[in-house]
């Protein structure tokens, strides 16, 4: 789970441009994900699998959803994205602001600010209005002497986002220059935007365990060495899926539109198969549905004796 929260945090970062699909990368610039183990669909694009992604964390790569360049629908694609590649891009964003540098030689240096924002048409032009609006505000109150009343803060001089990213560069946001914010922009500051949010990326985090929860129940339900735990992976599996005793199977699989919720009731319908053949199978083969709940159960009963797992005290 931390893995995937700091992923969804650090997106906004790189800007507005980090929102739009990133189909548009070179072929050679991307990572090439056969050298660690992954099936590639094109070079640096492979579907998205709790595998794949665990293999791309522990790659210290990044990730974005690939979208159907037609219809824009989700493809249950990602590509990958390395540190380099991040920062490759933010020095290609910092270049076209470069008349915004206080030191035009360090791509890291501060932005301008007060009068020589102001006075600087170039960089006024790449400047975000609100930043030219702030900095006319307060110059026009340290002309005045400081704030009307003595218990108003003074107004904040925006300035550059003091924090450094993880790919090395500076952030390229602009921090409000209150005192409160620290130096920081929006984002670094967990803003109250975010804040408003906070439902929907809480959203976001469980939809993305609810996949991890399936990749476990499959692998219990392949590799479990207890039959009991295989049943009862298999069951919770096609209870989840909808699927009780003596209802007719419905299989039908859309494929266009897929959403995220779609893409998990299409694997939950692929498990259904599986896992109601082997439902038969192990009730053919003698194991009850009722051991399966009795292994919630740690108290260890008289006639699970023989059982080499059980515990005796
Ligand atoms: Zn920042």
């Amino acid at each position: 789970m931390t893995d995937i929260i700091e992923y969804i945090d650090e997106g906004p970062e790189d800007g507005p441009e980090n929102t739009t699909p990133i189909v548009d990368v070179p072929y050679d610039r991307r990572p090439n994900l056969e050298e660690l183990g992954i099936i590639e669909i094109e070079r640096g694009i492979c579907e998205d699998t709790f595998d794949n992604r665990a293999i791309l964390r522990r790659s210290m790569l990044k990730w974005s959803p690939v979208f159907d360049d037609q219809t824009g629908a989700a493809t249950n694609l990602i590509i990958a994205r390395s540190i380099e590649q991040d920062k490759e891009r933010a020095l290609i964003s910092i270049n076209n602001k470069r008349q915004l540098l206080s030191d035009p030689g360090n791509v890291n240096s501060d932005f301008l600010t007060g009068l020589d924002l102001l006075l600087d048409d170039d960089a006024q032009k790449i400047a975000p209005p609100w930043v030219l609006g702030a900095t006319r505000n307060w110059l026009k109150e340290q002309e005045e002497g400081g704030p009307k009343s003595a218990k108003r803060a003074p107004l904040g001089l925006p300035g550059r986002c003091r924090l450094t990213k993880t790919d090395g560069t500076r952030c390229q946001l602009w921090n409000s220059g209150r005192i409160k914010d620290d130096g920081l922009c929006r984002i670094h500051l967990g803003s109250t935007r975010r804040t408003a949010n906070n439902v929907e990326i809480a959203r976001q985090k469980i939809s993305q365990a609810s996949s991890y929860a399936v990749d476990v129940l499959e692998e219990l339900m392949e590799t479990a060495v207890s039959e009991p735990v295989k049943l009862k992976a298999a069951t919770e599996i096609l209870d989840r899926a909808g699927v009780r005793g003596g209802m007719e199977l419905n299989v039908d699989i859309k494929t266009t539109d897929r959403s995220p919720a779609e893409i998990l009731a299409e694997r939950l319908a692929r498990l259904e198969a599986v896992a109601a053949e082997r439902t038969t199978q192990l009730t053919a083969d003698g194991v009850q549905v009722t051991e399966v709940y009795a292994i919630t159960d740690v108290t260890p009963k008289p006639e699970d004796g023989l059982d080499p797992d059980a515990r005796n005290e």
